[in-house]
């Protein structure tokens, strides 16, 4: 078997699924969670100490957990938009558009 299609297998439907709902949240709004290092700089500057926010519900987003993501919605939430965290982000995250987008995608779920 050829490394790619090692690789394929290996992956599979979970990377299908996460370019499905990456795809959905990009045509959402705002959506460059994949630039996220996760450094952790960002829970260490919210001032509410949401320790989700934005590395582990963005990543969700990315790799296409659907229902983990809804199970965070409170998080999602909860955000003040305040932006703190940004000003500390390295790589320049739209920490409150992807937050946007997100909530978006959760209401449009609810239907
Ligand atoms: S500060 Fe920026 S790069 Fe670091 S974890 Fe948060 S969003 Fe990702
Ligand atoms: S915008 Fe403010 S409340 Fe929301 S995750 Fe960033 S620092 Fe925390």
């Amino acid at each position: 078997m050829s490394t790619l299609a090692a690789s394929s297998t290996l992956i599979g439907p979970r990377t299908l699924a996460g370019s499905l709902l990456a795809t959905k949240l990009h045509a959402l709004g705002t959506f460059d969670a994949e630039v996220c290092m996760n450094c952790g700089m960002c829970t260490a500057t919210c001032p509410l100490g949401i320790d989700v926010l934005p590395r582990l519900v963005m990543r969700l987003g990315v790799l296409g957990f659907d229902e983990q993501l809804r199970a965070e919605k409170e998080a999602v939430f909860s955000c003040l938009l305040c932006r703190a965290c940004e000003a500390s982000c390295p790589a320049g995250v739209g920490i409150t558009d992807n937050i946007h987008t997100l909530r978006r995608w959760l209401l449009e779920e609810e239907g």
